[in-house]
């Protein structure tokens, strides 16, 4: 069935759905982007969502396209028209179509908007059954992963390094710490039950299911800290696991060929997920 895709407000059969070449998100990869899940047709975290989006443009610069309430209706309309009961909403706004040029265009260019649906059960996962197996890879990305931008291609080749060493994800370490995954936020649980996670700066995305399941292990009362983890220290973890918005939480078994734990999925990580889930879905909108 051909999906239903929103381009800068329109609605249309994915074939038709365009954007010029001139677009600056095609050229400079100059755009955002935001994932949102749909469980039972409902939006999770969708607030916190739109304030990341927010806090993406302000720091490019960059106009939003529509107001706010205005992306709740489209989400609400693809959900419907694609008739979506379990998947992800991904939106992507450009900083626009211009002549090519380092220096952004006029701040009157329309910026472009474009947001499609994709069928997927984050509730359902095989990966989240039998755990995650990692790598590391020397985190080579630009230095403002805080912003959400469309740059994903070395995120890709760690997936694709990931993949050739038989494994389901890379983690990228720098200074012998561990940032974050390609595509999730990597945490340990120590030896006494300590929850760590990196602290919030510009190495990492500000994951929104990393800030919710933060909220989570605070309900269950477990010892939290934000700070940077060493290799090591994951090595020797009694547990290990990612977040993101279309994982919600996974345990991670194996790090570069080292068993995590018993080297299966943990309790502490299998609690988190099923509280993630309960309250996630309490909020969705
Ligand atoms: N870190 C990176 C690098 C990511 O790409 C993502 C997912 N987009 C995350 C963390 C997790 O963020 P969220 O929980 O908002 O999906």
């Amino acid at each position: 069935m051909s999906r239903t895709v929103y381009v800068n407000g329109e609605y249309l059969p994915e074939e038709q759905a365009k954007i010029s070449v001139f677009d600056r998100g095609f050229l400079f990869a100059d755009a955002v982007y935001e994932v949102t899940t749909v469980v039972g047709g409902k939006l999770i975290d969708f607030p916190a969502h739109m304030a990341r989006l927010k806090r993406s443009l302000g720091e490019l610069e960059m106009k939003p396209a529509v107001e706010e309430s205005e992306l709740l209706n489209i989400h609400r309309k693809l959900v419907k028209e694609n008739e979506l009961t379990n998947g992800l909403i991904y939106l992507q706004l450009t900083r626009g179509a211009a002549d090519r040029d380092f220096h952004y265009p006029d701040p009157d260019t329309p910026s472009s908007l474009v947001l499609f649906t994709q069928v997927k059960d984050p509730i359902e996962n095989a990966m989240v059954k039998r755990g995650a197996k990692v790598i590391t890879v020397e985190d080579l990305r630009w230095g403002r992963r805080d912003i959400k931008t469309v740059q994903l291609l070395y995120p890709s080749m760690a997936k694709m390094a990931a993949q050739k060493a038989g494994v389901d994800d890379a983690w990228f370490e720098e200074d012998g710490f561990i940032n974050e995954g390609t595509s999730n936020n990597a945490w340990i649980v120590t030896a006494d039950n300590t929850i760590v996670t990196r602290n919030l700066s510009t190495s990492i995305l500000h994951g929104i299911t990393r800030a919710s399941v933060l909220k989570c292990a605070e309900l269950l009362q477990l010892k939290i800290e934000e700070r940077p983890f060493t290799l090591e220290e994951a090595k020797a973890a009694r547990e290990a696991f990612i977040t993101s918005a279309t994982i919600f939480v996974c345990p991670v078994v194996d790090i570069n060929g080292t068993p995590i734990g018993e080297g299966k999925p943990g309790s502490v990580t299998a609690k988190l997920r099923e509280i993630y889930i309960e309250e996630s879905l309490k909020a969705a909108v």
